[in-house]
């Protein structure tokens, strides 16, 4: 979501004739784009305002800018902290980049339903692959998270304003489009969520994602939509938190294990090669051993096909902050440690399934680790690295999987295999 707020803010600021650069000693203008999910980030954030405070010295018509949700939540910390900071502004105050900037110094933290009906031109870092925003905000609040205070209540987008910008996105060539929002389930502006993908898979975009669903408002709609609309991918990222019901409750997800379960086994019914990932907190306030094993024994009984796993940590305003049973970090580093080395070995086994499968990949580029390779990914979401025989990059190609690895798969052009050994 933050890197799709940058290419708003990028595509902004070139309206009144900036460009992005690489090199931060070269600028007039640097944005912080921040996120206050957990702690660390906030931390990274503010280790490297430290830094451009010296670029600000030796240029004096640098302007450094703070937005994103530390701009939301920390507004006077920030001032305090560094005073050289020329302006803050929130994640639902981005179109008011280039007003800011007219100024000395200014903030911009106001609430702004708004947001939903303005029209960005972003500047998108790929030419094959787009973020499209469906919808702000979430009224979730589930008690140790940020984003309701930091990105205000949930607000949909018009559909027909989705619906041009992916029409335009298809008449530009892009071969995948994902729908961005906090609870994609929970959209609703003219018409639904699962009405808005069934309108969007008859444009010629081969891939569509959206991301994230909420397992409370999952339904057997989608689960429909997802096994019949052909430009829907195979994979979805289901976040379960925890596996034990009394902290799922304490987290105020509103479903139990039980509930979640449900929705996994009607899912792999209709669609057995589905992928499913998730997010898992470990160290919840009064998480004890005995929760902890819950979430353990989840990962086994699912086997998701991959997981973003974090420690739990603190945020200031939010429920959780307050609630006794705080776990050390000790703890929660064993739990963490442990819960990431049983899915590895469970995403090795997934990956393995799939050697000797056929494949359809999007091809995105050179492999960052080997140039003589290209990479790209499945339907469902796994990165496959190929030798390189000159694919076009944007390209869709049926590639056989040769061996699995544990974070990615290698791989084979099937066609090119095929009229090498029919010559
Ligand atoms: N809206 C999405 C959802 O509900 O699944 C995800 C939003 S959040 C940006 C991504 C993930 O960060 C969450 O699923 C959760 O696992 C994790 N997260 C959020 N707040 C956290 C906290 N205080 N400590 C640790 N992890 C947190
Ligand atoms: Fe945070 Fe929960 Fe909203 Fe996701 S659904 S953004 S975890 S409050």
């Amino acid at each position: 979501m933050n890197i799709h707020d940058s290419e708003k803010m990028i595509g902004l600021l070139s309206e009144s004739g900036y460009s992005a650069i690489a090199n931060p000693e070269n600028a007039d203008l640097i944005i912080f784009n921040t996120c206050a999910i957990r702690a660390k980030a906030e931390q990274k954030f503010y280790s490297q305002l430290g830094r451009v405070k010296i670029l600000k010295r030796k240029n004096k018509n640098l302007k450094i800018a703070v937005a994103g949700c530390v701009a939301q939540d920390a507004r006077e910390r920030i001032f305090q902290k560094a005073p050289f900071v020329d302006y803050i502004f929130g994640p639902q105050n981005i179109h008011k980049i280039n007003d800011l900037l007219s100024k000395n110094q200014d903030i911009a933290t106001e609430e702004n339903r708004d947001i939903a009906f303005e029209e960005f031109t972003a500047r998108r870092q790929s030419n094959i692959k787009a973020w499209v925003s469906i919808m702000y905000g979430c009224n979730n609040f589930c008690s140790y998270c940020i984003v309701p205070y930091t990105r205000g209540r949930e607000i949909s987008r018009p559909s027909s304003s989705i619906i041009s910008e992916i029409k335009d996105l298809a008449r530009q060539g892009y071969q995948e489009v994902t729908l961005l929002g906090q609870n994609v389930n929970s959209y609703r502006s003219d018409i639904g969520f699962v009405d808005l993908l069934k309108q969007i898979d008859a444009f010629a975009i081969n891939r569509i994602r959206f991301v994230t669903s909420h397992p409370r408002d999952f339904s057997v709609d989608l689960i429909h939509a997802l096994s019949k609309l052909q430009s829907l991918c195979g994979h979805i990222h289901l976040p379960l938190q925890s596996g034990s019901d009394s902290i799922l409750k304490s987290m105020n997800r509103g479903y139990t294990y039980k509930e979640y379960i449900k929705g996994i086994e009607l899912l792999r019914n209709r669609m057995p090669n589905i992928a499913i990932t998730t997010d898992i907190i470990v160290g919840f306030p009064g998480e004890t051993d005995e929760d902890y094993l819950y979430t353990v024994k989840a990962l086994k009984e699912i086997e998701f096909d991959g997981i973003f796993a974090f420690k739990y940590s603190k945020r200031k305003g939010t429920k959780a902050f307050e609630m006794s049973g705080q776990i050390t970090d000790h703890i929660k580093s064993e739990r963490l440690t442990y819960i990431l080395s049983l899915q590895e070995e469970i995403t090795y086994k997934k990956n393995k399934e799939l050697e000797e499968s056929v494949q359809e990949v999007l091809i995105e580029g050179p492999s960052q680790t080997d140039t003589l390779m290209l990479s790209g990914r499945t339907r469902s979401n796994k990165i496959v690295t190929i030798p390189n025989s000159s694919e076009v990059t944007g390209s869709l190609i049926p590639v056989r999987i040769l061996k699995a690895r544990r974070h990615s798969l290698d791989g084979i052009n099937a066609a090119l295999e095929t009229a090498l050994t029919s010559e």
